[in-house]
C-alpha cells in the first residue's frame, strides 16, 4: 500500500506515520517493511507485507493523523478469501463437492408450511435432479403480520425431508441463540439471509459453534452491500475457521422495484470469480421475484460462471405462505420453463457446454 502525506509534511510528521504504521503492524500481528519516498512534492511511504497480510491491519489507525492524505490499497481488504491466498476453494458440503466441475443445484420452497407440504417438495426436488433442499424454519420476513415461519417445528420437518430423501438440507439461521437446536436437526447449510449479510455477532457465533466441522454457511449478499463488504463478510467465516463458505449473490436494491424484486446482479458473478476464492452460487429467486424470469436468469448466471443455483420451488406455488410469485412449479409441464424439471435439465445442460470456457 501507499501511504500519501500531505505536501508540507516535515520530516517529524513521517517518523511519527512510520512509527503508528510500525505499532498498527505489532498489534496485527504483521511484519511490515517500508521505503519512504520523498520527492518534490509528495512525499509517500510505501508498505509492503508478506502476502496479503495487509488486509489484517486497521489502516484508519493511520488515515487518521493530520499529516496522512490518503492511503492507497494495493492489495484487497481480505486475506483468506483472496485469489493471492488460494487460488480456489473446493469444497464438500456433507457429500455435495462444490466448485469442483459440477453446477450445484439447491431448490426448494421459501418456507416450510407442512408436513404435506415440505415432504413433496422435499420428493420433487430430489426428482427433478436437486442437489440439497432448502426451505425456511424461521423466515425474518418485512411485516410483522406475513407468515413467520413453523420454526422450531419446521426444522423437526426438515430434519424428517432429509430423512427421507436423503438430500442435504439448507436452512435460513436467523438468531445465533438457535444454532444449537439447527444442529440437533442435523441441519448441513447455515443460510445466513440478506438482512444478516452483515450481522457480524451472528457471523462470529456461527464461527464459535461451526468451527473445524464440516458444516457449511451459504451467506447472502446483504441487499445494499458492495462487493467487497460482501467478500469481507465471508472473510470472517474464514477467519473464524469455517472452510465451508459459499457466497450467494441475491440482487441488490435498485431504482426500480415495479417490474423486477431487486436489481439483478448477475455480472457481479464475473467479478467475484475474479477477486476472490469461494464458490458463488446465484439465486435467480429472490433476485427477480418473479417465477417466469427464473429461467432466463439461470442461465445468465451460468454464463458468468455461477457455481451453483438456489432456487424456490414449491408443490402449489400459488397456494404459498410466502415468494409465490417467485416459487417455480415442481411438476414438468410441456415446454413451460416455469418448472423445476426444465429449469434444471437446461441449467445443467448449458453448465455442460460452456464448462470449457469457464
Ligand atoms: C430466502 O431464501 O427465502 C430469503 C429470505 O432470502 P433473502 O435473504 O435473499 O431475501
Ligand atoms: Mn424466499
Amino acid at each position: 500500500m501507499i501511504i500519501k502525506m500531505k505536501h508540507d509534511v516535515s520530516q517529524e510528521d513521517i517518523n511519527r506515520t512510520v512509527d503508528r504504521l510500525e505499532s498498527v503492524a505489532r498489534d496485527s500481528g504483521v511484519v511490515v517493511s517500508h521505503i519512504v519516498s520523498k520527492g518534490e512534492e509528495l512525499p509517500v511511504v510505501a508498505v509492503q507485507a508478506k502476502g496479503t497480510d495487509i488486509a489484517k491491519m486497521d489502516l484508519d489507525q493511520i488515515r487518521q493523523l493530520e499529516s496522512v492524505d490518503s492511503i492507497v490499497r494495493i492489495a484487497e481488504p481480505y486475506k483468506l478469501a483472496s485469489k493471492t491466498y488460494k487460488e480456489k476453494r473446493i469444497l464438500d458440503v456433507s457429500g455435495v463437492q462444490v466448485g469442483n466441475g459440477r453446477l450445484l443445484i439447491i431448490a426448494g420452497p421459501c418456507g416450510v408450511e407442512s408436513e404435506e407440504q415440505i415432504m413433496q417438495a422435499a420428493i420433487g426436488s430430489k426428482e427433478a435432479g436437486a442437489d440439497m433442499l432448502r426451505a425456511g424454519a424461521y423466515k425474518p420476513r418485512t411485516s410483522p403480520y406475513s407468515f413467520q415461519g413453523l420454526k422450531k417445528y419446521g426444522l423437526k420437518l426438515l430434519a424428517q425431508a432429509k430423512e427421507e430423501t436423503g438430500l442435504p438440507i439448507v436452512t435460513e439461521i436467523t438468531d445465533p441463540r438457535n444454532i444449537d437446536l439447527y444442529l440437533d436437526n442435523g441441519i448441513d447449510v447455515f443460510q445466513v439471509g440478506t438482512r444478516n449479510g452483515q450481522n457480524y455477532d451472528l457471523l462470529i457465533a456461527l464461527t464459535d459453534a461451526l468451527k473445524g466441522t464440516d458444516k457449511a454457511v451459504l451467506l447472502k449478499r446483504g441487499m445494499g452491500a458492495t462487493l467487497d463488504e460482501f467478500i469481507q463478510a465471508g472473510e470472517y467465516l474464514l477467519a473464524g475457521d469455517v472452510q465451508n463458505v459459499m457466497l450467494c449473490l441475491r440482487g441488490i436494491k435498485g431504482i426500480d422495484t415495479k417490474h423486477t424484486r431487486n436489481s439483478v446482479d448477475t455480472a457481479d458473478i464475473s467479478v467475484l470469480r475474479t477477486l476472490c476464492n469461494l464458490p458463488v452460487v446465484y439465486d435467480p429467486s429472490h433476485s427477480t421475484g418473479d417465477r417466469d424470469l427464473v429461467y432466463p436468469v439461470t442461465l445468465g448466471a451460468i454464463g458468468h460462471g455461477a457455481d451453483g443455483i438456489v432456487v424456490e420451488a414449491h408443490p402449489n406455488p400459488e397456494m404459498a405462505k410466502s415468494d409465490g410469485p417467485q416459487s417455480l412449479y415442481l411438476n414438468k409441464k410441456e415446454r413451460d420453463r416455469t418448472n423445476l424439471v426444465t429449469l434444471i435439465e437446461s441449467a445443467r445442460h448449458t453448465y455442460q457446454a460452456i464448462k470449457h470456457i469457464r
